[in-house]
C-alpha cells in the first residue's frame, strides 16, 4: 500500500479519484486476431514469446541510446512519483513513473547487464514471465505519454519513450491494445482515425461553408484536395466530426481566408493524429507520416501546417523528418512542420490578421499544456 506519509507526498497530497489499488488488474481489451494480423503483427501470443520478447528489447535497446540511457540513469529519486496522472488518480503505486519503469528496467538488468545476468537478486533484475507480461499490459497501457514526468525529472528520463518500447514489444510477441490497433488499421487503409471517405469529408466541409457564411455573411471556403494550395492543412480526423465548430476547421477556415492565405485539406493524409507513436511502431507511425509527405507532393503545397491536437503535434515535430524527410520540395522558409498556433502568430505579428479585441474584453492570461503540445 502507498505510504502517504512520505515527503514529496505530504508536500503534494494526494486525493485519489478512485480506490487506491482498483486499476491494479485493469487492462484495456487486447486486439482481435484479425486486427492484429491487418497491421503487421502476429495475431495472437506467439509460442516462443519470451524468446521474442528478449530478442526485440535486444533490437530496441541497441537502436536506441536513448533508451539505453533512461533504463541506465534513474537514481530514484522520487521527483517524477506524483506527476504522473494515472498514479494521482488509482494510487496505484505501480502507476508511478518510476515503477512503470522499473516493469521494463527489471527485465532489461536480467538479460542485458552483467550484474542482472549473474546476481539478479542483488540488482532486482526480474524474469520476463507470465505474470511480468501480464503487468506489462495493464501498466504500459496505463501511459498516455504525455512526457509530464519527464518534465520534472532531474535526467530527463522519459518514461514515454519506456512505454513506447514496452508497447513494441507487447505487439511484436501478438498481444496489441484494440483500440489503437483498430484505429491505425483504419488510418492506413481510409487515411483517417474515424474511418471517413473522401465523399464524407466533402460533404462536412460543404456544410461548414455554409455555416459560416450564415453566421457572417462571408463566403469562406474550405477546400478538398485542391492542387497548387500553398499549405497543406494537416487535422485530426475528429476535427471533421466532433468539433468542427468549435476549434476546428470553421476557426482554421476563417484565419486563412482573413490572411489571405491559399490552403487545402487532403483526403489522402485526412489524419494529423498518429498512432503508431501509442504502440512505439517505428513501421506503422512511418505509414502514416508517408500519406502526409505523398500528399503534400501530389497537390504540390509550400507548406504543410498541423491543426491543433497535443499528440498528432508530439508525433510531428519530433519524427515527421525522421519518418518521411526530407522535405526539400517545400518552401525552405517555413519550418516543416508548422502549428497553426505558430501560423496564427506570425500573422498576428505581421499585423495580417486584425482582431477585435472588444469581442473577448475579458482577459485572460493562462498556459495549460493539458494536451502537452508545449512539450510535444
Ligand atoms: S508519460 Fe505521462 S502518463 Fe506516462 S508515466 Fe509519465 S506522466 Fe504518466
Ligand atoms: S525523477 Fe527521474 S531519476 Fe528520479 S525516480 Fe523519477 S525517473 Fe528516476
Amino acid at each position: 500500500m502507498l505510504d502517504f506519509e512520505t515527503p514529496v507526498l505530504k508536500q503534494y497530497p494526494i486525493i485519489p479519484l478512485i480506490q487506491p489499488g482498483v486499476m491494479a488488474h485493469s487492462k484495456p481489451y487486447v486486439a482481435k486476431p484479425e486486427i492484429q494480423g491487418k497491421i503487421g503483427f502476429p495475431e495472437e501470443l506467439v509460442e516462443n514469446w519470451q524468446e521474442v520478447a528478449i530478442k526485440k528489447m535486444g533490437e530496441l535497446v541497441s537502436k536506441s541510446r536513448a533508451l539505453r540511457v533512461f533504463l541506465d540513469s534513474c537514481v530514484k529519486c522520487g521527483a517524477c512519483t506524483d506527476k504522473c496522472h494515472y498514479f494521482l488518480g488509482t494510487a496505484d503505486p505501480k502507476n508511478m513513473p518510476v515503477a512503470r519503469q522499473d516493469l521494463f528496467r527489471d527485465v532489461y538488468r536480467r538479460y542485458f547487464t552483467f550484474a542482472g545476468k549473474y546476481f539478479p537478486k542483488l540488482v532486482g533484475a526480474k524474469e520476463m514471465d507470465k505474470e511480468m507480461l501480464d503487468d506489462w499490459y495493464s501498466y504500459f497501457h496505463q501511459c498516455s505519454q504525455c512526457r509530464r514526468c519527464s518534465v520534472y525529472c532531474p535526467f530527463g528520463i522519459d518514461t514515454a519513450e519506456i512505454s513506447m518500447a514496452a508497447r513494441e514489444i507487447l505487439d511484436s510477441v501478438g498481444v496489441g491494445q484494440k483500440y489503437c490497433n483498430e484505429i491505425i488499421g483504419k488510418a492506413q487503409t481510409i487515411g483517417n482515425n474515424l474511418g471517413l471517405r473522401e465523399p464524407a469529408l466533402l460533404d462536412t466541409l460543404e456544410g461548414l461553408e455554409e455555416d459560416i457564411e450564415e453566421e457572417t455573411g462571408v463566403v469562406v471556403r474550405l477546400p478538398l484536395d485542391q492542387k497548387n494550395a500553398d499549405i497543406l492543412l494537416v487535422t485530426p480526423s475528429a476535427d471533421f466530426f466532433a468539433e468542427p465548430h468549435v476549434d476546428g476547421l470553421i476557426g482554421y477556415a476563417k484565419v486563412f481566408h482573413a490572411a489571405g492565405l491559399s490552403w487545402t485539406l487532403s483526403s489522402h493524409a485526412s489524419e494529423a493524429a498518429n498512432f503508431g507513436m501509442f504502440i512505439g511502431s517505428h513501421e506503422n507511425m512511418q505509414i502514416l507520416a508517408m500519406r502526409i509527405r505523398d500528399a503534400a507532393l501530389d497537390l504540390g503545397v509550400k507548406r504543410i501546417v498541423f491543426g491543433e491536437c497535443g499528440h498528432a503535434w508530439s508525433v510531428a515535430y519530433n519524427f515527421l523528418n525522421t519518418l518521411a524527410g526530407p522535405f526539400d520540395f517545400l518552401d525552405p522558409n517555413y519550418p516543416v512542420p508548422q502549428h497553426i498556433c505558430e501560423v496564427t502568430y506570425d500573422l498576428i505579428q505581421r499585423d495580417l490578421l486584425t482582431l477585435d479585441k472588444s469581442a473577448n474584453d475579458d482577459k485572460v492570461l493562462t498556459f495549460h499544456d493539458s494536451c502537452n503540445i508545449a512539450r510535444g
